[in-house]
């Protein structure tokens, strides 16, 4: 998809709210524990590597990713800190991740069985980093007996020369509810595996942002640190109270390329679901559901040179319509997310009116989108 940048919807993405989640994070961490800042799905839609680039200078010592190819990014963009894939790769994969310092995640002996199969084939080369994923309650990928995770952890001590035994952990479903009773039934089964090891390895982990904000009793030595650090309260609205002010580093802004004035009777957008009952001004904002602003949007609202403007109209593939008190000059500023004097729009704002929650809202933004950094 190309990029936009002869229109002017933009995402403008500020380093510093994003160095100010990170930094708070790092200087609560206990002596010892590490941040790796989740960067996967292009940093949740912010840009992986420069978000990388900021988590690295605000104290990050890794990252985790999703699929194979983001941490390949992240190598090709120069990062030479950890990168654990947190998906269940193909074990095909494992030399080109043995031989980039990428670690993979495992789920099942038979992937450790069929990646040293791959990695047996190589001449030389450093082995394999895994980490051992543990399901205690998440219901996703992992080991779910002391038996499994034994087999594994034999069968990595027996293949030395292939695979390192890097790290152990687990993920939580529930840390973002107020209702901690599945949260501790998870915990509970944690340490009923985890407990078992002979030996503990490099890493152990369990805290995403909600574990780490609101338990992080729980983090042992590295936290895997995604929505907080944009500034995104994890649990949406259940619990406001987080251990310092989460700053969004994400805005998402625009202009009006036309406006006119629609007279009584006259009807906006495909299927003419909206007729003006008086005359009224309308802009034209140019952005779509191509760009991730979804369509459901109708009837939400944008700031317009500061003020509250419904969107009228069904939101269309690259344009949507919004009601003005009156007119304004072509490219008056339009906020979708952000602040605009004492108005603003947040993701959860977004997310609240399409149902869903704002992780999906923040990485549903397409490429045509282009990221500016502030
Ligand atoms: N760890 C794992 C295994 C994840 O899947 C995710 C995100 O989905 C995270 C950590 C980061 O979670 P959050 O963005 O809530 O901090």
């Amino acid at each position: 998809m190309v990029v936009g940048v002869h229109r002017p919807t933009q995402l403008v993405i500020d380093r510093q709210a994003l160095r100010h989640n990170i930094q708070s994070e790092v200087s609560r961490l206990k002596a010892g524990c590490e941040l790796f800042m989740v960067v996967k799905a292009n940093g949740y839609g912010h840009g992986a590597a420069q978000v990388a680039r900021v988590a690295k200078e605000a104290g990050a010592s890794g990252f985790c990713v999703a699929i194979l190819d983001e941490a390949l990014e992240l190598r090709a963009a120069g990062f030479n800190e950890p990168i654990l894939v947190l998906g269940v790769t193909n074990p095909a994969d494992a030399p080109l991740m043995a031989a980039q310092h990428i670690s993979a995640t495992v789920a099942a002996t038979d992937w450790l069985e069929e990646a040293e199969h791959y990695l047996a084939l190589r001449s030389a080369g450093e082995p394999l980093r895994v980490h051992l994923g543990l399901d205690t309650g998440m219901g996703r990928i992992g080991f779910r007996t002391p038996a499994e995770l034994k087999t594994a952890t034999d069968f990595i001590g027996d293949h030395a020369a292939a695979l390192t035994f890097e790290g152990i952990f687990t993920h939580f479903s529930t840390a973002d509810d107020p209702d901690d009773t599945y949260f501790k039934g998870q915990v509970a089964k944690w340490h009923e595996l985890v407990d078992t090891l002979a030996q503990r390895p490099r890493y152990v982990h369990v805290s995403n942002s909600a574990t780490s904000l609101w338990h992080d009793e729980c983090n042992d030595n590295l936290v895997r640190f995604g929505a907080a650090g944009y500034g995104l309260n994890p649990s949406g609205w259940a619990i406001p109270q987080t251990p310092y002010q989460l700053e969004p580093a994400m805005s998402l802004t625009s202009e009006l390329v036309y406006t006119k004035r629609l007279q009584a009777g006259q009807s906006v957008s495909y299927g003419a679901t909206y007729t003006a009952q008086q005359d009224e001004w309308v802009g034209t904002v140019p952005i779509g559901y191509a760009d991730g602003y979804e369509r459901r949007l109708q009837g939400f609202h944008v700031l317009v040179d500061g003020h509250v403007c419904e969107i009228i109209g069904r939101v269309c593939m690259d344009q949507m319509m919004v009601r003005l008190p009156h007119d304004y000059p072509r490219g008056t500023r339009v906020t979708l997310v952000g602040q605009d004097g004492d108005q603003q729009i947040t993701l959860q704002d977004v997310a609240d009116y399409c149902d869903t929650i704002h992780y999906e809202v923040a990485c549903g933004f397409t490429s045509r989108v282009p990221r500016h950094y502030i």
